[in-house]
């Protein structure tokens, strides 16, 4: 961008000089709007959700067959919710601010098959791209039981047909893993930021990896490319796919459920807080969708970014979108928290979703780490550094004055809330690479 155009922008857009800088931001969202204003925006409904909800059923079988750690949910990839006292207290005390009501975490870091919460949207496509070709080719009916695709047959069917795609590394993983369990060929693009042991187990599996020297966005660029030629090789495309979004706002409805098991009440004078990790906007924005058709306006979901790579806020903050890169910038985007590391936000999450999120902040790599190395001592749950992200969450929406009023946040309200921190990685971290991660805590 040339110099007179990043001064126009910077005019019309002042916070830009607070993100060039790569300091600590919070920007809560004057454009938020209620449930039944946004919807409309997103251009997927409830039946889209419940669609992908009866499909992950109809694959539970198999699901269950092929991984037996899923033995014990019969075949549904679900996580735990578990509160977190400790670190409330302790973020309580750090930034020295009240954080009224409870603060709970949902451990998709802990997600079966993959350890991340790309083991919702990454899985749900491919078993997506599955049934749709066996069903294609007369070798499945949805009245079947699924279970039949871990046979011999359909494997050797599958082996025909490959997969693509571009990824940081979590992504490729849950692809990787599901596709090669399936029988399909397929091929994970890793960025720069790709850690190895990723890259190893997916190698291991019999994936094939190709190793890029760029960021995230060159290497989603590299699938695309890889897949464009050949009919029988299936994209997936994390900067634009509705499937992947569907797959994970699955995730709204297991919530509630959870919740009603739990007796944790949400409605108007018991709002739900939701902090989810950000990087290219799939993720976090198919959780929030899911999150608002089950609660709707009672949940209130805030994304977290690193300050080296704050894609979503700057395409949302100045409606730009993916006509942005952070780069343009200036800014980097190299962050130690690589599930995080992409510089342009998702053609579509962004437009869908930016009426139903309530604000953006961006966090530091160090504060990253400190946060890593206080809930492993504090609560003995090791994450990768990019679930951390959402944990100061509670910190700026309890220091937030203006963002209460305007909602009508009252104390009384905050007194009775739920903060519910999405930790979205590191499940599957080995032993070394914690330690290491750990010792860059400080702790
Ligand atoms: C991918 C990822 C995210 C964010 O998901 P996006 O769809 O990229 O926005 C958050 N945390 C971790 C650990 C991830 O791997």
């Amino acid at each position: 961008m040339n110099q007179e155009k990043l001064a126009e922008l910077t005019s019309s857009f002042p916070l830009l000089h607070n993100l060039m800088s790569l300091e600590e931001l919070v920007w809560f969202n004057p454009n938020a709007t209620t449930l039944e204003a946004g919807l409309p925006y997103v251009g997927l409904d409830e039946n889209d959700v419940q669609d992908a909800s009866e499909r992950l059923k109809r694959f539970a079988p198999y699901l269950c067959k092929a991984f037996p750690e899923l033995e014990a949910t019969r075949g549904i990839i679900e996580s735990e919710v578990q509160a977190i006292p400790a670190m409330q207290e302790y973020l309580s005390n750090h930034y020295g601010v009240k954080i009224s009501g409870k603060m709970l975490m949902k451990k998709d870091s802990h997600l079966p098959i993959s350890g991340s919460i790309k083991a919702r949207g990454g899985i749900y496509e491919v078993l997506k791209h599955a049934e749709e070709l066996a069903i294609n080719a007369g070798l499945l009916s949805v009245e079947d039981n699924y279970e039949k695709l871990y046979s011999d047959e359909l494997k050797s069917f599958f082996s025909e047909h490959s997969i693509a795609v571009g990824s940081t590394g979590n992504l490729g993983m849950s692809i990787g893993i599901i596709s090669a369990k399936l029988g399909f060929q397929v091929s994970v693009h890793m960025s720069a930021d790709a850690r190895t042991w990723k890259k190893y187990k997916l190698r291991s599996l019999g994936v094939t990896v190709v190793e890029h020297e760029q960021d995230y966005g060159v290497a989603v660029e590299k699938g695309r490319e890889d897949a464009k030629d050949d009919p029988k090789c299936f994209f997936i495309d994390d900067e634009n796919s509705r499937n992947l979004f569907l797959g994970y706002s699955v995730a709204g409805e297991r919530l509630k459920k959870q919740f009603d098991d739990m007796g944790i009440k949400v409605d108007s004078d018991n709002p739900l807080f939701v902090y989810l990790p950000c990087g290219v906007g799939g993720g976090p924005g198919g959780v929030a969708f899911g999150l608002k058709l089950a609660f709707g306006d009672n949940v209130r979901c805030i994304f977290a970014e690193p300050t080296h790579s704050p894609c979503m806020l700057l395409g949302v903050y100045t409606g730009l979108h993916d006509g942005i890169s952070v780069q343009e910038l200036g800014i980097d985007n190299i962050t130690a928290a690589d599930g995080l590391a992409v510089g342009r936000a998702s053609g579509f999450v962004g437009r869908a979703m930016e009426r139903l999120l309530d604000g953006f902040y961006t966090i530091t790599d160090e504060n990253m780490y400190k946060h890593l190395g206080e809930l492993s001592e504090l609560e003995d749950v090791q994450l990768e550094p990019s679930a951390l992200s959402g944990m100061v969450g509670p910190v700026h929406v309890s220091k937030g004055k203006e963002y209460q009023d305007r909602m009508d946040l009252t104390e009384e309200k905050l007194e009775n809330a739920t903060h519910l921190v999405w930790a979205t990685g590191g499940g599957m971290v080995p032993a070394a690479e914690m330690t290491a991660y750990l010792a860059k805590s400080g702790r």
